[in-house]
């Protein structure tokens, strides 16, 4: 590609999208990549609803922990009539269109079925990216990049360092391949529900359930004869190996097809199908990258305050369990909230790289609450911010006017 860009944002998952429009509306020019023909991420790859809680309570009011930009999401899909009544559930292909129109309107070039590959690094500084898109390999350039892939591919490819999983032996949180029953007589199901959590334990204990999940999760959608299954569990397989990968595709599908079995017996879902699996099984939790500060559960639980706070969350600390059945969660009381600093996106080394979303730096306990996607936009934004601010001042990224970025993500309702 013959063009050079301010910044190239790779990855367009809510953070990857919130980061370019963010630079867009600030005057840089950006390059948005993604392997995907669409925008939306795991969202939409992944099949994942609804959008977890954001939201705190200020002087009776609830008072949302996100940006101008994911608040400018929800609207838009409210619009278009892609919002559940509850404004948490939302039609994936509504989110689409929006993301993209958004994009667009903020300047934001998009560049979809392209993957990148490899990264020139020279001191410290990124030049280039290989990617190889629809029958040919690329060049592509810019000042500075933002690494948004979810995985931290971009971070990976350029030599950064990286935590995978839990710091004793890299186990991630399970990975799941979600899907949507369709035909469901909801009403009717909703009664049954308790049947549904027994015999799916009969049908474990008697081996025809060999999901290791404590019981089935499964949330309403924006369609009133549609569930959502957020329930196949697939453990102790590196999210990051192709090969380990495709084995959790395999054994997840497996487990959807138990789970249909199941239905048949529960009264509601007499007339059910199997409507979609995800396009690709969901990662909760894979590479977080080595940056200035490593955010801590500590950090949490004792409700941490930052000079270089970018970002606010409280979100609980929602595990599941790596080894097999179980869910471990940590409530923030009502009120409460972490802030997470400008640092974690900075990864250690680089002078022109920032990451954002699910794999900025952290451990493992720490990134089970800020994961959710209302955060990974209000981090992408802030990413986005800290780039204009940066390429205004001719500053390099580690070396941000703080005080400056702090200014504009308050203008843009931010609670720092
Ligand atoms: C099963 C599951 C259930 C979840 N449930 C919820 C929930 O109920 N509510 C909630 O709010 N959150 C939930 N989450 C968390 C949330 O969905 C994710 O953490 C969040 O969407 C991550 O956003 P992101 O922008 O960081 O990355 P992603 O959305 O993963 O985006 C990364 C993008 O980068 C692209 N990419 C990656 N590598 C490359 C490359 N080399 N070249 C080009 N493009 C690349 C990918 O195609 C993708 O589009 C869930 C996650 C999972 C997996």
């Amino acid at each position: 590609m013959n063009k050079h860009f301010d910044l190239i944002v790779v990855g367009g998952g809510f953070a990857g999208v919130a980061a370019a429009m963010e630079a867009a509306r600030h005057g840089r020019h950006v390059l948005l990549v993604d392997k995907y023909n669409c925008l939306g991420g795991t969202a939409v790859g992944g099949l994942v609803l609804p959008f977890m809680p954001y939201s705190t309570r200020e002087e009776g009011n609830d008072r949302p922990l996100t940006g101008d930009l994911f608040l400018e999401i929800v609207d838009g899909l409210d619009k278009l009539g892609g919002l559940g009544a509850n404004r948490k559930c939302f039609d994936e292909e509504i989110l689409k269109l929006v993301l993209q129109r958004m994009c667009l309107k903020y300047g934001v070039e998009l560049l979809f079925n392209t993957t990148i590959t490899d990264a020139c690094v020279e001191n410290g500084k990124i030049k280039s990216l290989s990617a190889w898109g629809k029958s040919r390999h690329m060049t592509l350039t810019a000042d500075a990049f933002i690494d948004a892939t979810g995985d931290a591919e971009l971070s990976v490819l350029s030599g950064a360092s990286y935590q995978l999983g839990r710091e004793e032996d890299n186990l991630c949180q399970p990975m799941t391949l979600s899907f949507r029953v369709g035909g469901v007589d909801i009403p009717k199901a909703r009664e049954h529900r308790q049947l549904l959590n027994d015999l799916y334990l009969q049908w474990q204990a008697e081996g025809k359930i060999t999901n290791p999940r404590e019981n089935v999760l499964l949330f309403a959608t924006c369609h009133d004869t549609v569930y959502h299954f957020n329930t196949t569990r697939v453990v102790k397989h590196d999210p990051t190996d192709p090969m380990e990968v495709t084995k959790a595709e395999i054994i997840a599908r497996e487990q959807v097809f138990e789970i249909m079995e199941l239905l048949k017996e529960i009264p509601g879902y007499e007339k059910a199908f199997l409507q979609s699996t995800a396009l690709q099984i969901g990662i909760r939790e894979s590479r977080m990258v080595e940056g200035l500060y490593k955010l801590t559960v500590e950090d949490l639980k004792g409700l941490a305050r930052f000079e270089d706070a970018i970002a606010v969350a409280n979100y609980d600390i929602d595990i599941h369990n790596p080894e097999g059945s179980g869910t471990s969660h940590y409530y923030f009381a009502p009120g409460d909230w972490y802030e997470i600093p400008y640092r974690c996106l900075v990864p250690k080394g680089f002078e022109n790289l920032l990451v954002a979303g699910r794999c900025i730096s952290s451990t493992h306990e720490a990134q089970a609450s800020y994961r959710i996607m209302p955060y990974c936009a209000e981090l992408g934004q802030a990413a986005g911010a800290a780039v204009a601010v940066a390429q205004e001042n001719g500053t390099t990224l580690p070396n941000v006017d703080i005080k400056k970025l702090q200014a504009i993500l308050r203008e843009e309702k931010y609670m720092i």
